[in-house]
């Protein structure tokens, strides 16, 4: 494709999404009044499949993870947009300034729970397609559009749903999480490490007949906390960490505990994986008579499927010269005169499965910010909803015309 003509696309794209825009934000504002906690998404997904509907998509289905999918076109590169409709918990309504669930405009954004994750992003991804539609424009891909489920309790497993049980293997991902209009390329990884020592029960009363797994555990988590200087450091995403969160035993207060574990939040550099994370913590508390794993993460889909699977979610870093990111770079110049700037996120995402496990190329733009996410101010500010909705319609054509 010609400068010319992407010219002349982009500022058609533009004039589309400004025409678009109040069906988008309207959209934006029924999803943001339908509480969608994680593993409760139903009404949210049907919301989103009647949105999917309306804007014209060639075909619309809800996946068997209870994802909401809608697919344009025929073309062979198949790209997927991903943005989640499961929302956090609120912890205290009184710290919000407008009430969680009802959506509100206020200083140029929408405000309430899930605007800046990832409703906005649902809005965003729905209205690109929107755009294609309204414009009549389709090239060599295929569009598929998810409104996911199950990302803020156990990022990736529905995506994996997607892939693994449904058989839909997208050529590449692109995730609507909070960027500001700027790409991301890659995220730390995270899991969930059980630490456990065992000992001898006996009567309080007489404990010298007894071995405390608690007293065992105390060295065990001074040596995790000691790991950390020594962990694996990344240049662009720094050193790893961990942290015991957790410590349980058995419920019985006038007994010498049997047994002891503790939880160890771990957060990995690309690369780490669940083995070289269990061998590197085996190698310091099996000395001290503890053993370790990585437990299962119980996932209960809103559709009534099981998705359980270790607890480990693996860092990426997607190549800065890949073709993904040099098609993100060109959308942003031919829509706004400049290309957005590249960075990484701090927090995980459903890339986790794709890049992570999946090898998927993926890259992170969204119009939301960070520093709103999970916060009592959540908002999405509406000219970045409507510009995000434009690099989404855009953003295939330069995809598709790379090699
Ligand atoms: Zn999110």
């Amino acid at each position: 494709m010609i400068a010319d003509n992407i010219a002349a696309l982009a500022a058609e794209i533009n004039q589309a999404a400004a025409a678009l825009a109040p069906r988008q934000q309207q959209f934006l504002a029924d999803l943001i009044g339908i509480r969608s906690y994680t593993g409760q998404e139903g009404p949210a997904v049907e919301r989103t499949l009647r949105e999917l509907r309306a804007i014209g998509c060639d075909e619309v289905w809800r996946d068997t993870a209870g994802n909401a999918l809608g697919r344009l076109g025929h073309g062979p590169r198949l790209i997927l947009y991903d943005a989640h409709l499961d929302t956090n918990e609120v912890a205290d309504e009184r710290e919000w300034p407008h009430p969680p669930l009802t959506p509100t405009v206020a200083g140029g954004a929408m405000w309430g729970l899930g605007a800046s994750d990832c409703k906005g992003g649902v809005a965003a991804i729905v209205y690109g397609a929107a755009i294609l539609k309204k414009l009549g424009l389709s090239g060599d891909f295929t569009l598929l559009v998810m409104g996911a489920t199950l990302e803020e309790d156990a990022e990736g497993f529905a995506l994996r749903s997607l892939v693994e049980r449904d058989g839909v293997r997208p050529e590449v991902v692109l995730l609507a999480e909070a960027t500001d209009l700027s790409l991301r390329r890659g995220q730390r990884g995270r899991c969930e490490v059980r630490v456990r020592t065992s000992g001898k029960a006996a009567h309080a009363s007489q404990p010298q007949l007894g071995e405390s797994a608690l007293l065992k555990m105390l060295p065990v988590i001074q040596a995790l906390e000691a790991m950390n200087p020594g962990l694996p450091e990344h240049p662009l995403f720094g050193r790893g960490n961990q942290v015991v969160t957790l410590i349980e035993g058995p419920n019985t207060p006038n007994s010498v505990p049997s047994w002891c574990e503790v939880a160890v939040d771990r957060r990995m550099v690309p690369g780490e994986t669940s083995d070289s994370v269990l061998g590197g913590i085996r190698a310091v508390v099996e000395p001290l008579g503890a053993t370790a794993r990585i437990p299962d993460q119980p996932v209960l889909t809103h559709t009534g499927q099981h998705l359980d699977g270790p607890s480990f979610f693996p860092g990426w870093l997607l190549d800065e010269h890949h073709p993904l990111v040099s098609a993100g770079l060109a959308t942003g110049a031919a829509l706004w005169g400049a290309p957005p700037a590249v960075g990484v996120w701090r927090f995980s995402t459903d890339g986790t499965y794709s890049a992570g496990a999946a090898g998927l190329p993926t890259l992170g733009f969204g119009p939301e910010e960070e520093r709103f996410v999970h916060a009592a101010d959540d908002q999405v500010d509406l000219l970045k909803l409507q510009k995000a909705a434009a690099f989404y319609a855009l953003f295939p054509f330069l995809y598709a015309s790379q090699e």
